[in-house]
Protein backbone atom coordinates (compact mmCIF):
# COMPACT_ATOMS: atom_id res chain seq x y z
CA UNK A 1 0.00 0.00 0.00
CA UNK A 2 2.70 2.44 1.05
CA UNK A 3 4.60 1.87 -1.88
CA UNK A 4 1.64 1.99 -4.43
CA UNK A 5 1.16 5.26 -2.70
CA UNK A 6 5.02 6.28 -3.40
CA UNK A 7 4.84 5.04 -6.78
CA UNK A 8 1.72 7.15 -7.20
CA UNK A 9 3.69 10.48 -5.71
CA UNK A 10 6.44 9.83 -7.74
CA UNK A 11 4.52 10.07 -11.03
CA UNK A 12 2.27 13.07 -9.85
CA UNK A 13 5.74 15.09 -8.97
CA UNK A 14 7.60 14.21 -12.14
CA UNK A 15 4.39 14.61 -14.24
CA UNK A 16 3.53 17.84 -12.91
CA UNK A 17 7.63 18.52 -13.32
CA UNK A 18 6.89 17.81 -17.15
CA UNK A 19 3.86 20.11 -17.03
CA UNK A 20 5.42 22.66 -15.16
CA UNK A 21 8.41 22.52 -18.09
CA UNK A 22 6.70 22.06 -21.80
CA UNK A 23 8.35 20.31 -24.14
CA UNK A 24 11.15 19.93 -21.79
CA UNK A 25 12.52 23.83 -22.20
CA UNK A 26 13.36 22.80 -25.55
CA UNK A 27 10.91 24.68 -27.73
CA UNK A 28 7.50 25.56 -28.64
CA UNK A 29 4.68 23.59 -26.37
CA UNK A 30 2.10 22.20 -28.54
CA UNK A 31 -0.53 24.12 -28.89
CA UNK A 32 -3.52 21.55 -27.77
CA UNK A 33 -2.16 18.68 -26.04
CA UNK A 34 -3.73 15.45 -24.70
CA UNK A 35 -5.46 15.31 -20.91
CA UNK A 36 -6.35 12.29 -21.27
CA UNK A 37 -10.40 12.05 -20.87
CA UNK A 38 -10.11 15.67 -20.02
CA UNK A 39 -11.05 17.63 -22.67
CA UNK A 40 -8.97 20.22 -23.93
CA UNK A 41 -10.39 23.68 -25.84
CA UNK A 42 -9.81 22.06 -29.01
CA UNK A 43 -11.94 18.48 -28.26
CA UNK A 44 -14.47 20.89 -27.12
CA UNK A 45 -14.58 22.93 -29.49
CA UNK A 46 -14.70 20.25 -32.21
CA UNK A 47 -17.45 18.06 -30.16
CA UNK A 48 -19.96 21.59 -29.84
CA UNK A 49 -19.27 21.69 -33.47
CA UNK A 50 -19.84 17.90 -34.21
CA UNK A 51 -22.51 18.09 -31.91
CA UNK A 52 -24.70 21.03 -34.10
CA UNK A 53 -24.26 19.44 -37.17
CA UNK A 54 -25.26 16.34 -36.41
CA UNK A 55 -28.40 17.59 -34.97
CA UNK A 56 -29.41 20.69 -36.35
CA UNK A 57 -33.02 20.90 -35.44
CA UNK A 58 -31.89 20.98 -32.04
CA UNK A 59 -28.74 21.89 -31.43
CA UNK A 60 -26.89 25.77 -32.84
CA UNK A 61 -23.35 26.76 -31.98
CA UNK A 62 -22.19 30.31 -31.91
CA UNK A 63 -19.50 32.54 -30.06
CA UNK A 64 -20.85 35.06 -27.13
CA UNK A 65 -17.64 36.53 -27.24
CA UNK A 66 -13.40 35.92 -27.18
CA UNK A 67 -10.99 35.56 -24.80
CA UNK A 68 -8.17 37.74 -24.23
CA UNK A 69 -5.48 35.42 -26.13
CA UNK A 70 -8.67 35.64 -29.43
CA UNK A 71 -10.29 32.42 -28.54
CA UNK A 72 -14.04 32.03 -29.25
CA UNK A 73 -16.13 31.52 -26.11
CA UNK A 74 -18.48 28.86 -27.55
CA UNK A 75 -21.64 28.19 -26.60
CA UNK A 76 -24.37 25.51 -27.58
CA UNK A 77 -28.31 26.60 -27.40
CA UNK A 78 -30.20 22.88 -27.10
CA UNK A 79 -33.93 23.55 -27.96
CA UNK A 80 -36.61 22.29 -30.00
CA UNK A 81 -37.61 25.59 -33.38
CA UNK A 82 -33.63 26.29 -32.06
CA UNK A 83 -33.18 28.66 -34.84
CA UNK A 84 -36.01 31.07 -32.89
CA UNK A 85 -36.41 32.69 -29.95
CA UNK A 86 -39.01 31.62 -28.51
CA UNK A 87 -41.03 32.75 -25.25
CA UNK A 88 -39.57 29.69 -23.12
CA UNK A 89 -37.95 29.39 -19.40
CA UNK A 90 -33.77 29.92 -20.40
CA UNK A 91 -31.41 28.04 -18.61
CA UNK A 92 -27.98 28.88 -18.89
CA UNK A 93 -24.56 26.54 -17.49
CA UNK A 94 -21.56 28.20 -17.51
CA UNK A 95 -18.22 26.15 -16.87
CA UNK A 96 -14.55 26.58 -16.15
CA UNK A 97 -14.03 30.30 -14.89
CA UNK A 98 -10.85 28.90 -13.30
CA UNK A 99 -8.46 27.68 -15.12
CA UNK A 100 -7.63 24.79 -13.19
CA UNK A 101 -10.92 23.09 -12.59
CA UNK A 102 -11.01 20.81 -15.45
CA UNK A 103 -13.86 18.85 -14.50
CA UNK A 104 -15.63 22.10 -14.44
CA UNK A 105 -15.21 21.86 -18.38
CA UNK A 106 -15.92 18.69 -19.00
CA UNK A 107 -19.64 18.28 -16.42
CA UNK A 108 -21.54 20.90 -18.78
CA UNK A 109 -19.89 20.03 -21.74
CA UNK A 110 -21.29 16.07 -21.16
CA UNK A 111 -24.94 17.51 -20.06
CA UNK A 112 -24.97 19.17 -23.13
CA UNK A 113 -23.92 16.11 -25.26
CA UNK A 114 -26.00 14.22 -23.37
CA UNK A 115 -29.41 15.68 -23.39
CA UNK A 116 -28.47 16.61 -27.47
CA UNK A 117 -27.91 12.73 -28.31
CA UNK A 118 -31.32 11.58 -26.17
CA UNK A 119 -33.70 14.11 -27.39
CA UNK A 120 -34.97 11.18 -30.06
CA UNK A 121 -35.31 8.58 -27.34
CA UNK A 122 -35.83 9.66 -24.13
CA UNK A 123 -39.39 12.05 -23.49
CA UNK A 124 -37.90 13.16 -19.96
CA UNK A 125 -35.14 14.94 -21.90
CA UNK A 126 -37.40 15.87 -24.68
CA UNK A 127 -40.06 17.23 -22.52
CA UNK A 128 -37.51 19.54 -21.38
CA UNK A 129 -35.81 20.74 -24.94
CA UNK A 130 -39.41 21.34 -26.14
CA UNK A 131 -40.24 24.11 -23.28
CA UNK A 132 -36.83 25.64 -22.84
CA UNK A 133 -34.03 27.01 -24.52
CA UNK A 134 -30.82 25.68 -22.87
CA UNK A 135 -27.51 27.51 -23.68
CA UNK A 136 -24.41 25.49 -22.26
CA UNK A 137 -21.35 27.74 -22.30
CA UNK A 138 -18.37 24.67 -20.93
CA UNK A 139 -15.40 27.19 -20.45
CA UNK A 140 -15.71 31.24 -20.21
CA UNK A 141 -11.65 30.91 -19.31
CA UNK A 142 -9.73 29.01 -22.54
CA UNK A 143 -6.89 30.60 -22.10
CA UNK A 144 -6.33 30.12 -18.89
CA UNK A 145 -7.32 26.19 -19.35
CA UNK A 146 -4.67 26.22 -21.92
CA UNK A 147 -1.89 27.55 -19.63
CA UNK A 148 -3.06 25.37 -16.84
CA UNK A 149 -2.39 22.31 -19.21
CA UNK A 150 0.81 23.64 -20.92
CA UNK A 151 2.51 25.84 -18.00
CA UNK A 152 1.38 25.76 -14.71
CA UNK A 153 -1.36 22.57 -13.92
CA UNK A 154 -2.51 25.07 -10.46
CA UNK A 155 -2.96 28.12 -12.38
CA UNK A 156 -6.28 29.97 -11.85
CA UNK A 157 -7.14 33.22 -13.16
CA UNK A 158 -7.20 34.43 -16.91
CA UNK A 159 -4.09 35.34 -18.91
CA UNK A 160 -3.95 39.14 -18.48
CA UNK A 161 -0.92 41.04 -18.52
CA UNK A 162 -1.30 42.78 -15.48
CA UNK A 163 1.88 45.13 -16.81
CA UNK A 164 3.38 44.73 -13.65
CA UNK A 165 5.52 41.52 -14.10
CA UNK A 166 2.22 39.78 -13.26
CA UNK A 167 -0.17 37.84 -15.16
CA UNK A 168 -4.51 37.20 -14.43
CA UNK A 169 -7.42 38.55 -13.10
CA UNK A 170 -10.07 36.06 -11.14
CA UNK A 171 -12.60 36.48 -13.56
CA UNK A 172 -15.11 34.93 -10.49
CA UNK A 173 -14.27 38.33 -8.70
CA UNK A 174 -14.40 40.13 -12.00
CA UNK A 175 -18.44 40.60 -12.02
CA UNK A 176 -20.06 43.89 -11.19
CA UNK A 177 -21.39 43.61 -8.11
CA UNK A 178 -20.17 44.37 -4.95
CA UNK A 179 -16.80 44.66 -7.03
CA UNK A 180 -13.77 45.67 -5.11
CA UNK A 181 -15.55 43.99 -1.59
CA UNK A 182 -14.82 41.49 0.84
CA UNK A 183 -12.74 38.07 -0.60
CA UNK A 184 -11.31 39.71 -3.67
CA UNK A 185 -7.88 41.22 -3.85
CA UNK A 186 -6.47 44.28 -5.25
CA UNK A 187 -3.08 42.77 -5.38
CA UNK A 188 -2.13 41.98 -9.07
CA UNK A 189 -0.38 39.39 -7.75
CA UNK A 190 -2.84 37.11 -6.11
CA UNK A 191 -4.99 34.65 -7.23
CA UNK A 192 -7.97 36.43 -6.26
CA UNK A 193 -7.18 39.66 -7.90
CA UNK A 194 -10.28 41.38 -8.94
CA UNK A 195 -8.74 43.39 -11.79
CA UNK A 196 -8.71 47.19 -12.30
CA UNK A 197 -12.58 47.22 -12.26
CA UNK A 198 -15.65 45.23 -12.58
CA UNK A 199 -16.14 43.60 -16.16
CA UNK A 200 -12.21 44.88 -17.43
CA UNK A 201 -12.15 41.27 -18.76
CA UNK A 202 -13.60 40.31 -22.15
CA UNK A 203 -14.38 37.07 -20.62
CA UNK A 204 -16.68 38.38 -18.14
CA UNK A 205 -17.79 41.01 -20.49
CA UNK A 206 -19.01 38.51 -22.93
CA UNK A 207 -20.96 36.42 -19.96
CA UNK A 208 -22.27 39.76 -19.22
CA UNK A 209 -23.69 40.48 -22.31
CA UNK A 210 -24.96 37.29 -23.38
CA UNK A 211 -26.61 36.64 -19.84
CA UNK A 212 -28.38 40.48 -19.61
CA UNK A 213 -29.49 39.20 -23.77
CA UNK A 214 -30.68 35.84 -23.00
CA UNK A 215 -32.42 36.86 -19.61
CA UNK A 216 -32.42 33.31 -18.16
CA UNK A 217 -34.40 32.23 -15.42
CA UNK A 218 -31.89 30.22 -13.59
CA UNK A 219 -28.09 29.61 -14.25
CA UNK A 220 -25.38 27.09 -12.85
CA UNK A 221 -21.80 27.81 -12.35
CA UNK A 222 -19.58 24.96 -12.27
CA UNK A 223 -16.37 25.00 -10.53
CA UNK A 224 -14.41 22.67 -8.29
CA UNK A 225 -13.53 21.29 -5.73
CA UNK A 226 -15.69 20.67 -2.39
CA UNK A 227 -18.53 19.33 -3.40
CA UNK A 228 -21.09 22.04 -2.87
CA UNK A 229 -24.30 23.54 -3.74
CA UNK A 230 -23.96 27.81 -3.42
CA UNK A 231 -26.11 30.32 -3.68
CA UNK A 232 -26.12 34.19 -2.91
CA UNK A 233 -24.54 36.22 -1.38
CA UNK A 234 -21.15 35.62 -1.59
CA UNK A 235 -20.57 39.13 -0.57
CA UNK A 236 -22.08 39.45 2.62
CA UNK A 237 -23.11 37.04 5.35
CA UNK A 238 -26.77 38.68 5.03
CA UNK A 239 -29.45 36.24 4.15
CA UNK A 240 -30.61 36.96 0.53
CA UNK A 241 -34.17 38.05 -0.05
CA UNK A 242 -35.60 34.43 -1.67
CA UNK A 243 -33.16 32.40 0.89
CA UNK A 244 -36.20 30.14 1.76
CA UNK A 245 -36.66 29.37 -2.34
CA UNK A 246 -33.03 29.22 -2.85
CA UNK A 247 -32.06 26.72 0.16
CA UNK A 248 -35.23 24.53 -0.69
CA UNK A 249 -34.30 24.34 -4.23
CA UNK A 250 -29.99 23.73 -3.69
CA UNK A 251 -31.70 21.14 -1.01
CA UNK A 252 -33.29 19.54 -4.17
CA UNK A 253 -30.49 19.33 -5.90
CA UNK A 254 -28.12 18.01 -3.35
CA UNK A 255 -30.80 15.47 -3.60
CA UNK A 256 -30.72 14.36 -7.19
CA UNK A 257 -26.94 14.64 -6.96
CA UNK A 258 -26.86 12.11 -3.58
CA UNK A 259 -28.98 9.17 -4.99
CA UNK A 260 -26.97 8.74 -8.01
CA UNK A 261 -23.64 7.52 -7.23
CA UNK A 262 -23.98 8.82 -3.29
CA UNK A 263 -21.96 11.83 -3.26
CA UNK A 264 -22.35 14.38 -0.78
CA UNK A 265 -22.87 17.58 -1.69
CA UNK A 266 -23.62 19.92 0.65
CA UNK A 267 -26.28 23.17 0.33
CA UNK A 268 -25.21 26.30 1.96
CA UNK A 269 -25.56 29.90 1.39
CA UNK A 270 -21.57 31.55 -0.14
CA UNK A 271 -20.85 32.96 2.16
CA UNK A 272 -20.90 30.29 4.53
CA UNK A 273 -18.03 28.61 3.32
CA UNK A 274 -15.68 32.30 2.87
CA UNK A 275 -16.59 36.15 1.99
CA UNK A 276 -16.08 36.67 -2.09
CA UNK A 277 -17.34 39.52 -3.68
CA UNK A 278 -17.42 39.91 -7.39
CA UNK A 279 -18.70 36.23 -8.68
CA UNK A 280 -21.23 35.49 -10.94
CA UNK A 281 -23.95 34.53 -8.79
CA UNK A 282 -24.10 36.77 -6.20
CA UNK A 283 -24.07 39.77 -10.03
CA UNK A 284 -26.88 37.38 -11.75
CA UNK A 285 -29.14 37.85 -8.15
CA UNK A 286 -28.24 41.27 -7.45
CA UNK A 287 -28.34 42.92 -10.86
CA UNK A 288 -30.64 40.97 -12.64
CA UNK A 289 -32.55 38.94 -9.37
CA UNK A 290 -32.10 35.69 -11.20
CA UNK A 291 -31.27 32.35 -9.57
CA UNK A 292 -28.22 30.97 -9.39
CA UNK A 293 -25.71 28.79 -8.28
CA UNK A 294 -21.84 27.79 -7.95
CA UNK A 295 -21.80 24.03 -7.89
CA UNK A 296 -18.18 23.14 -6.60
CA UNK A 297 -17.66 19.49 -8.00
CA UNK A 298 -15.68 16.66 -6.95
CA UNK A 299 -13.63 15.80 -4.55
CA UNK A 300 -14.41 16.95 -1.31
CA UNK A 301 -11.06 17.27 0.49
CA UNK A 302 -7.50 19.04 -1.23
CA UNK A 303 -6.54 16.00 -1.66
CA UNK A 304 -6.12 15.44 -4.78
CA UNK A 305 -7.97 18.88 -4.68
CA UNK A 306 -8.00 20.27 -8.74
CA UNK A 307 -6.26 17.62 -9.62
CA UNK A 308 -9.43 14.93 -9.70
CA UNK A 309 -8.40 11.70 -11.62
CA UNK A 310 -10.12 11.20 -14.98
CA UNK A 311 -11.85 8.06 -13.54
CA UNK A 312 -14.19 10.25 -11.75
CA UNK A 313 -14.98 12.32 -14.81
CA UNK A 314 -17.94 10.41 -15.68
CA UNK A 315 -19.50 9.65 -12.26
CA UNK A 316 -19.04 13.47 -11.93
CA UNK A 317 -21.14 14.17 -14.72
CA UNK A 318 -23.94 11.20 -13.86
CA UNK A 319 -24.47 12.98 -10.62
CA UNK A 320 -24.65 15.78 -12.09
CA UNK A 321 -26.75 15.07 -15.14
CA UNK A 322 -30.19 15.10 -13.06
CA UNK A 323 -29.67 17.70 -10.70
CA UNK A 324 -29.12 20.52 -14.14
CA UNK A 325 -32.44 18.36 -15.46
CA UNK A 326 -34.23 19.08 -12.34
CA UNK A 327 -33.31 23.08 -12.36
CA UNK A 328 -34.31 23.09 -15.87
CA UNK A 329 -37.74 21.47 -15.40
CA UNK A 330 -37.97 23.71 -12.46
CA UNK A 331 -37.28 26.70 -14.79
CA UNK A 332 -39.93 26.04 -17.00
CA UNK A 333 -42.71 25.73 -14.16
CA UNK A 334 -41.44 29.07 -12.67
CA UNK A 335 -41.43 30.53 -16.40
CA UNK A 336 -45.30 29.41 -16.90
CA UNK A 337 -46.22 30.84 -14.17
CA UNK A 338 -44.56 34.28 -14.23
CA UNK A 339 -45.10 35.03 -17.89
CA UNK A 340 -48.67 35.50 -19.24
ZN1 LIG B 1 -13.51 27.94 -9.12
Amino acid sequence: MMRTILIRLFLISTLSLLLSCPGGGTGTPPSDPNIGLYHNYAEIDAGLHALAAAHPDIAQISTIGKSLENRDLWAIKISDNVDQDEDEATVILLGTHHAREWIAADVPYLIAKHMIENYATDPAISTLIDNAEVWVVPMVNPDGHQYSITNNRLWRKNRRNNGDGTFGVDLNRNYGYNWGGPGSSGDSFSDTYRGPSAFSEPETQAVRDFVQREAPTALISYHNFSQLILYPWGSTYAAPPDEALLSDLARALRDKIQVVHNATYVPQQASDLYLASGDTIDWLYGVLSTVGFTIELRPRSSFPGFELPESEIQPTFEENLPAALHLIDWAIQRHSTTSS
